[in-house]
């Protein structure tokens, strides 16, 4: 991972910029954010600074990191069922056992759709994530990821079953988590996805997917996970019910997990899509685009270098503010994503993305794109 810096109030540009925040009446929050001292009533403030000002802010810092560089990893997303127990209400894309719209992909189905997309499009890493579906034992996890390997040479990552996942398929099969993920790793999982995380607080995930994994079991997990050796990225879900506290403190229970192992490589924040879900009813209405430009600079500030990558969070904000956001602090774009189901069935029409267009949206904004692999380096020979 990328090394940082101490001190990041001393950057030229940032004393400049603070400065005009002491102006005014933002100068010692974010002194203490860049220093990494924030608090909840810190992050708050952030989240009520001018939108440019923390923009300027997150963005000297990513130059200070990572300079003007922006990683992409060509990938798919294979989401084996759609079956889940968990029944969260912000989610367009599950189905309960035994629904006609239910599916679930054979071993083989689901092997040959990664080796498919390997061939064609010479994908890095695949996705692999669906609902908790009770009908699924721990041994088809492990034919899938022995198969994606053997076919691949080795070749496709897997990035694959959230927090959320492990906890429940370890409750169902009557295994703890550590044997689990044991097992996982050593039929090729090779890091975990940060989803399910939404807002790590309780009380707003109570209202938002009560029966879900709370906030100190999804921290456990990937608490395990990583001290297994494995790398996990970590993700925001907002625009629904949580409060600005809510925000904050999910950004340093973040950190705080971060500060005790080291392996999140990535933060990605997106905004709740509402349309076809249950949870439409109370929040009617996706949030607007300077909200994701807000959470990708506070993440960049909060975290420092300490999570190296911010994805630019395109996903459900779309290729255009995603190119923004990188003026806000993101350096990384994320992946082609091909196959993604759960956005469509929430009716977001996702882009059809290739090499050749990320290359030129990223460029587009002024930044330099390189292909990388799962682990965030840089793949020297990009083939497709
Ligand atoms: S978000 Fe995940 S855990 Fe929740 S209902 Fe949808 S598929 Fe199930």
């Amino acid at each position: 991972m990328p090394g940082g810096i101490d001190d990041y109030v001393g950057l030229p540009r940032v004393e400049k910029l603070l400065r005009v925040a002491d102006e005014l009446g933002y100068g010692s929050v974010l002194e203490r954010a860049l220093r990494g001292g924030a608090g909840v009533a810190d992050i708050v403030e952030l989240y009520r600074a001018p939108l440019w000002l923390l923009g300027a802010v997150a963005r000297a810092v990513t130059d200070a990191i990572t300079g003007r560089r922006v990683g992409y990893v060509v990938n798919k997303i294979l989401n084996y069922s759609n079956v889940c127990i968990v029944g969260c209400r912000f989610c367009a894309f599950y189905r309960r056992p035994g629904s006609p719209e239910a599916y679930r992909l054979s071993v083989r189905e689901a092997v040959e759709s990664v080796v498919r997309d390997w061939a064609r499009y010479r994908i890095r890493q695949v996705l692999f994530q669906g609902g908790v579906d009770p009908e699924i034992p721990i041994e088809y996890f492990e034919e899938v990821f022995r198969g994606i390997k053997r076919e691949t040479g080795g070749e496709v990552a897997v990035h694959g079953l959230s927090a959320v996942e492990i906890d429940w398929y370890s409750r169902i099969h009557r295994v703890s988590v550590r044997e689990l993920v044991e097992r996982l790793v050593e039929a090729g999982l090779d890091s975990v996805p940060g989803g399910g995380a939404e807002i790590l607080v309780d009380s707003v995930r109570e209202r938002i997917s009560p029966a879900k994994t709370r906030a100190e079991s999804w921290v456990k997990v990937m608490d395990t996970v990583m001290a297994l050796g494995v790398p996990v990225s970590a993700t925001m879900m907002y625009g629904h019910l949580e409060s600005l506290e809510d925000r904050a403190r999910h950004l340093l229970t973040v950190l705080k997990l971060q500060r005790r192992r080291g392996l999140v490589m990535a933060f990605i924040a997106w905004n709740f899509e509402p349309g076809n879900t249950e949870l439409q009813r109370e929040a009617p209405y996706p949030a607007g685009g300077t909200e994701l430009l807000r959470n990708v600079a506070i993440a960049r500030i909060v975290f420092r270098h300490e999570i190296p990558w911010i994805q630019a969070g395109w996903l459900t904000a779309g290729t255009r503010l995603g190119q923004v956001s990188l003026d806000y602090g993101a350096n990384d774009w994320g992946g082609t994503l091909y196959g993604e189901k759960v956005l469509p069935a929430a009716g977001v029409p996702l882009p059809r993305l290739v090499r050749d267009g990320i290359e030129r949206i990223i460029r587009g904004a002024g930044y330099e794109p390189y292909e990388r692999d799962n682990w965030y380096r840089p793949i020297s020979s990009a083939g497709g």
